[in-house]
């Protein structure tokens, strides 16, 4: 008998308002082929499950302790400490080491304040549609949809097309969030179920985007314009990154390859970088990548949607 079609997702938010229009529920699939030196979602990148650990949720050694023992590896121990804001009492923490630890999940079984987690969990298409379904009032109601978004969701194309295609069926609005480093091969069957792509050009400057993102952009530049031949709609996505992409040059280079995609763009977004992703890194007990850059000022972020709207595009902030 044919294995069912499962999709590994690390993560399902309901009411999200920048994803697209309306509102809607984002689902994020695991696995991703960038490396963004900005990247605020690192429990999206490896596709494998991942084991995560919550600081703030762990009740500590003396009130539990429970992992410690469970752990077949002995990858767990007792670690650093947290300072109870309510009594100044001192909370002993576990530490997970990493070298150590197969995966096995063991721990995540007894700890019930959910303080040690699997990050990327099996869904059936049924399952999917289920959770899906359950906000279709709202995306009635606002315009919305649901957004499949990652790591790249592409990583999952097979599983991807069965839910647009069930989610057309059904009447919700479909937008997928997509690097657009991908097969054609993988791409192409989902044009026709797939309403708006939210699509990254980070840069038009090849070896700049392999700087930023570990990869080059010749293979994401060639799949727009094919996607947009093919009668696909987009929303293109500009992260703005102080000293690497925003200059004038940087943003007018960018600009000239939106125009040539015409008709197929409806809004170009802008996207203030910002540093504020650092927790989920720690959970994961992984070193953020560092990228020596600030936000980008309202100043900056005005100026530069004014510079697109002159080449005759629509523009908004996120
Ligand atoms: S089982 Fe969970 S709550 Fe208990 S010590 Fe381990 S991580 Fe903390
Ligand atoms: S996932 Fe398994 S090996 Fe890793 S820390 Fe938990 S119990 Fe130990």
């Amino acid at each position: 008998m044919k294995k069912e079609l499962t999709g590994r997702i690390f993560d399902i938010q309901g009411f999200s308002v920048h994803d697209g229009p309306g509102i809607r529920t984002t689902v994020f699939f695991k696995g991703c082929p960038l490396r963004c030196a900005w990247c605020h979602s690192p429990e999206s990148q490896e596709f494998p499950p991942e084991l995560n650990w919550m600081e703030m949720k762990c009740i500590g050694t003396k009130a539990c302790g429970k992992c410690i023992n469970a752990c077949p590896k002995g990858a767990i121990s007792p670690g650093g400490t947290r300072t109870n804001p309510l009594d100044d009492t001192s909370v002993q923490l576990v530490k997970v080491d990493r070298s150590l630890c197969d995966s096995c999940f063991e721990c995540t079984k007894v700890c019930s304040p959910k303080a040690l987690y699997i990050c990327g969990t099996e869904y059936t298409g049924d399952e999917l549609m289920d959770r899906i379904r359950k906000d279709k009032p709202f995306y009635d109601r606002s315009g919305g949809g649901v957004t499949f978004s990652g790591g790249e969701c592409l990583w999952q194309a097979e599983f991807l097309l069965e839910i647009l295609i069930r989610c057309r069926r059904e009447g919700i609005h479909t937008a997928v969030d997509t690097t657009g480093y991908a097969k054609w091969e993988l791409i192409e069957p989902i044009i026709p179920y797939t309403d708006l792509f939210l699509y990254d050009i980070k840069s038009t400057d090849s070896d700049l985007h392999r700087k930023l993102t570990g990869v080059p952009n010749e293979l994401i530049l060639e799949n727009a314009k094919k996607i947009a031949a093919a009668g696909g709609k987009f929303q293109i996505r500009i992260p703005v990154i102080p000293l690497f992409n925003d200059s004038v040059k940087s943003i007018a280079a960018s600009g000239a390859f939106i125009k040539e995609l015409g008709d197929a763009v409806e809004v170009v977004q802008l996207l203030p970088y910002h540093n504020l992703g650092t927790v989920k890194w720690e959970r994961l007990q992984r070193n953020a990548p560092v990228l020596e850059a600030a936000p980008p000022s309202d100043e900056l972020m005005q100026a530069r949607k004014k510079q697109l709207e002159e080449m005759g595009l629509h523009v908004i902030i996120h």
